[in-house]
């Protein structure tokens, strides 16, 4: 049995992790469920999988957990704030976790899991965005196996010979080619994307995602992010990783090596193949996922992404580029500027303004420890704040 803890079990991946735990409950237990404050949801999933433990960050939805775990007669303990989602990260009786909760509010966590050794299913891109090389040490210290669940990460680990040290260059590999849906605005004009509202934002062309995700697909900042985290993961060097614009979303990633060889992974949109992939490896296990009607979906089409409508990717690659405390600040400020963007107070083009704004402001210092990247994260969500103060200010 691999005992298995989901944190973000309420989002679209922790939802989608359940469904595939569920088709093998002679494989895996739930040992632990985890979510911010969507006590409703999180009690049926309880009723579900019968964890020893169910935490939110909420206290006040905690309570309501609790009071409804007694009524259904249920033994699972509930935990709450901050710091359980860490305790549980790392607890003793947990193999697995899932790492799904959004945001860099995920890292603490998935630092834990990582420096206990467990096998952690990253989801939570912004944890290796922020977190980078320490979290990859925090993985090799801890002996942890560090399995992407983003997809098109989950299609290069397929990809990459078994064996490979992680983090770490593969000799012959020569490139890494990043697949993207180019999301629901890739043929809107300048003009057209200064006027997109957050619904539209979200209604993604392929994926069914979380809110903040579907905005970064739509502006490209997800590429970008997923641009970071594959060096980090891979050890590429930025030059080495190319973005591709493929709107039907069939082939999820590629890499080629150096005799001219692509090794590519299809299959259909759906986040329940790399899930059982990296619950079940390294054997293979059914996910509910249909197979893929080749012939139904008769082209595969790829192209450039444009960087001067979409300048969140640029940003990204630049960040990149850069390294040390850039690419938190990247993400701390993309952080600021979609939650406002999702409110209704910044328009959909500004939120890569807002961003490069932020990076301009900011000193690049190496990291030399996680207080660095968390005093520039914050640092960097202060300015992203008092931009969008001004901005509502000057509008008023
Ligand atoms: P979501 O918004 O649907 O779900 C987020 C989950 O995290 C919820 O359970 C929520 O309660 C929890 N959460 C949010 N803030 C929290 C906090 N501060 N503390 C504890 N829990 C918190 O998001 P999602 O689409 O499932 O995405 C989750 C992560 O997976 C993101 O990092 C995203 O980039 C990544 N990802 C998602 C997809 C996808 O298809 N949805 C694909 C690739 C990668
Ligand atoms: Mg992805």
């Amino acid at each position: 049995m691999m005992r298995v803890a989901v944190l973000g079990s309420t989002g679209s991946i922790g939802v989608s992790t359940l469904d595939v735990l569920g088709r093998h409950r002679d494989r895996f237990e739930v040992v632990a469920l985890a979510a911010a404050s969507s006590h409703a949801r999180l009690l049926e999933q309880c009723r579900a999988h019968r964890p020893r433990v169910a935490v939110l960050t909420d206290p006040r939805a905690a309570r309501e957990l609790e009071s409804g775990l007694r009524a259904a007669g249920l033994a699972t303990e509930v935990a709450c704030g901050a710091d359980a989602l860490a305790d549980v990260a790392g607890a003793p009786d947990v193999d697995a976790v899932m790492a799904a909760i959004v945001g860099a509010a995920g890292l603490p966590s998935t630092l834990a899991a990582a420096l206990a050794g467990k096998r952690v299913l990253l989801a939570n891109k912004e944890s290796l965005v922020v977190g980078g090389e320490l979290l990859m040490d925090a993985a090799r210290c801890g002996g942890a196996t560090l399995i992407p669940i983003d997809s098109e990460h989950n299609a290069i680990f397929q990809c990459m010979p078994a064996g490979r040290e992680p983090g770490r260059a593969v000799p012959g590999v020569r490139r890494v080619l990043l697949t993207a849906s180019g999301g629901p605005f890739l043929r809107a004009s300048r003009a057209e994307l200064a006027h997109v509202t957050p619904e539209q934002a979200c209604a993604h062309p392929r994926w069914k995602m979380g809110r903040k995700i579907s905005v970064d697909s739509a502006t490209l900042m997800n590429k970008g992010l997923e641009l970071i985290e594959a060096c980090l993961l891979f050890g590429m060097e930025p030059g080495k990783v190319e973005v591709v614009v493929h709107p039907q979303s069939i082939v999820h990633s590629l890499v080629e090596y150096v005799d001219g060889s692509i090794l590519a992974q299809l299959g259909n949109p759906d986040m329940r193949t790399p899930i059982a992939h990296a619950l079940g490896w390294p054997e293979r296990i059914g996910s509910g996922v249909e197979s893929l009607d080749l012939v139904a979906a008769a082209r595969l089409d790829f192209e450039a992404p444009d960087v001067e409508r979409f300048p969140a990717l640029r940003l990204a690659r630049e960040a990149a580029e850069s390294g040390g405390t850039c690419p938190a600040v990247l993400n701390a400020a993309n952080e600021v500027a979609v939650a406002a963007f999702l409110a209704g107070k910044l328009g959909f083009a500004r939120i890569a303004e807002v961003v490069e704004a932020v990076l301009d402001r900011h000193d690049r210092l190496a990291v030399t420890g996680l207080e660095v990247v968390l005093e520039a994260d914050s640092r960097a969500r202060g300015i992203a704040e008092s931009l969008l103060v001004g901005e509502a200010r000057s509008r008023a």
